[in-house]
């Protein structure tokens, strides 16, 4: 790389390294990562081998993800707040676990960061992977992806609630024989305009139990407080 930032062309350093032209060519616009090469577990015909990191991942990404073609391979990004360094650290640690160890990128934006990863195989992982927004086409999840959400539905809703979610805490108060008490009603909202995604939220939900409502037509909540101190304790605080 170095001899390409120096001016050399493609050719001659591709000549001089006994590489060819097209994979330095790659290697300049998108890093050196072998790791795009790695089959997947479709492609492999191989069942999921991190169910629960992909239910995490698969949250995050039917949340705030995107995946889109970057010349020879793909990039998953998935927005997070900036103000939530946890859950970007969560998100970059699925991505290494879903796809292989490799360079996992951070793009900063106006209060948000990107994570980024490079795989020729985010859309066989993410079959959702498609023209125009999610909301706008119908979404369907593949047999596998359902078992995984089943399986390792609170991995799931973390994803979800941590992207397109949060934990609203209201206060009220109450006169009681002279003296005012202070209540504390908290609840998780999730809010997505894809009708499938919030379906899958509330299979999810229903797996585990947990009572939820539609608050809206695009909104989840859960507020009873066992459902919320449920979620609480299996998906934690947005951090
Ligand atoms: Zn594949």
């Amino acid at each position: 790389m170095k001899m390409l930032a120096d001016g050399r062309s493609l050719s001659s350093v591709a000549a001089e390294l006994g590489i060819a032209r097209s994979t330095l060519r790659s290697w300049r616009d998108s890093g050196i990562e072998p790791v795009r090469r790695r089959p997947c577990f479709v492609c492999a015909g191989e069942p999921l081998p991190v169910p629960g990191a992909y239910a995490a991942l698969l949250g995050y990404y039917l949340g705030d993800g995107y995946v889109s073609r970057q010349r020879s391979t793909y990039s998953l990004r998935v927005s997070c707040d900036a103000g939530y360094p946890g859950i970007v650290e969560d998100v970059g640690r699925l991505v290494a676990a879903v796809r292989g160890a490799g360079p996992v990128g951070h793009v900063r934006a106006p209060g948000c960061i990107v994570v980024v990863g490079y795989w020729s195989h985010w859309p066989c992982v993410f079959p959702q992977h498609g023209p125009g927004r999610k909301h706008e086409r119908a979404l369907t999840l593949t047999d596998w992806q359902r078992e995984a959400l089943r399986s390792h539905p609170a991995d799931f809703l973390r994803g979800l609630f941590h992207s397109d979610g949060c934990r609203v805490a209201n206060w009220t108060s109450h006169h009681v024989e002279g003296t005012t008490r202070i209540y504390e009603y908290a609840r998780w909202q999730f809010v997505n305009h894809s009708e499938e995604i919030r379906e899958w939220c509330t299979l999810a939900l229903d797996v585990l139990g947990i009572p939820w409502r539609a608050s809206n037509w695009k909104t989840i909540s859960v507020s009873r407080r066992r459902g919320v101190e449920a979620l609480d304790r299996l998906i934690g605080l947005k951090v």
